[in-house]
């Protein structure tokens, strides 16, 4: 068997041999091959290569890593800055063109303000007025006292309400109007009211029936007497309300201002900051009541104005309702 072998392996050592040779021979006279074919070979093999890495769990390592509470945090507020800048960057490009046309657009803007100022000049005209218009100021008298006026004198008859017919009052500087004004003897049979109190005829009903109605039953109740009169600060005035430009309702006959309170043993109950205790709750009883019959009520804590006595007056007010302080 051996000596069968050596001279094959001898034959393949000669052919080796001579291959070597020609395969040397061939390189050194031939460098044509290597140029062309190792170049994209390398190609390939380095861009899988890359792509080998990263199929290789080495990034999933560490977040798996990293379940620290104190690594955590950080890596949510990463997360979030990293989507804040995200959604950013697509608004930012959004933005990024129109600049070249806003200066075009705030030119429109600082306009408006100029035209702005116009309006407000119109208001500035009404204040050129003393008074705001006060549509009562152009009432005058009719040839013959309408049926509501009529209606109301035989009301205030019924009640035993003593009164006289006065000129109408009407001033058009000021804007003061009566077209039926009454003035006032008592507030029934049995209660005198004065001095001379001049007022449109509604009010004077009011003023009746809330003597009747309220102001009697209480000065009994809390006193255990009769009213016998009424001092009146204030009833038709033609002057504008204190610190306004608005009318006063005085200047309608269609407020009264009351001081005091005469009863039948001699009592005097007159309405101040501090009445005495008994006084005290008499006249917040008065005054609580006076909320609804009339429409504004005030009084001693209101202002400095109606500190001595109770304004009372039937000033039209939206959906009928009331202002008391
Ligand atoms: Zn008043």
């Amino acid at each position: 068997m051996a000596a069968v072998m050596f001279p094959r392996m001898c034959g393949l050592g000669l052919v080796l041999a001579a291959g070597s040779l020609l395969a040397a021979s061939a390189w050194a006279k031939a460098p044509k091959l290597p140029e062309t074919v190792p170049v994209p070979e390398l190609n390939q093999s380095q861009s899988e290569q890359k792509a080998a890495p990263a199929d290789v769990p080495v990034p999933e390592a560490r977040p798996a890593d990293a379940p620290k509470p104190d690594q955590s945090e950080p890596d949510k507020l990463n997360q979030q800055k990293s989507n804040q800048h995200k959604q950013v960057r697509p608004e930012s490009p959004a933005m990024a063109p129109k600049p070249g046309e806003k200066p075009t657009e705030a030119k429109p803007e600082p306009e408006p303000p100029v035209i702005a100022p116009q309006p407000p000049e119109k208001p500035a005209e009404a204040k050129d007025n003393k008074m705001l218009p006060d549509p009562r100021s152009a009432s005058v008298p009719a040839k013959e006292m309408p049926e509501e006026e009529l209606a109301c004198r035989r009301r205030l008859k019924s009640m035993g309400v003593d009164f006289e017919e006065r000129k109408a009052e009407h001033n058009a500087e000021i804007g003061c109007s009566i077209p039926y004004p009454i003035m006032l003897k008592n507030l029934g049979k049995s209660v005198a009211i004065g001095p001379g109190t001049e007022l449109n005829c509604q009010m004077a009903e009011a003023a009746a029936r809330f003597t009747t109605d309220v102001i009697q039953p209480a000065a009994k109740a809390e006193f255990g007497a009769d009213l016998k009169s009424i001092s009146q600060a204030s009833a038709f005035v033609c002057r504008p309300r204190n610190g306004t430009r608005k009318l006063s309702e005085h200047a309608f006959g269609n407020a009264l201002d009351i001081a005091s309170f005469t009863l039948s043993d001699g009592r005097k109950v007159e309405i101040s900051p501090t009445p005495p205790e008994k006084d005290a709750k008499f006249l917040n009883t008065v005054r609580k009541a006076a909320c609804g019959p009339f429409k504004t009520v005030l009084g001693p804590g209101s202002d400095a104005d109606h500190a001595l006595h109770f304004h009372l007056d039937l000033e039209p007010r939206r959906n009928g309702g009331t202002f008391c302080q």
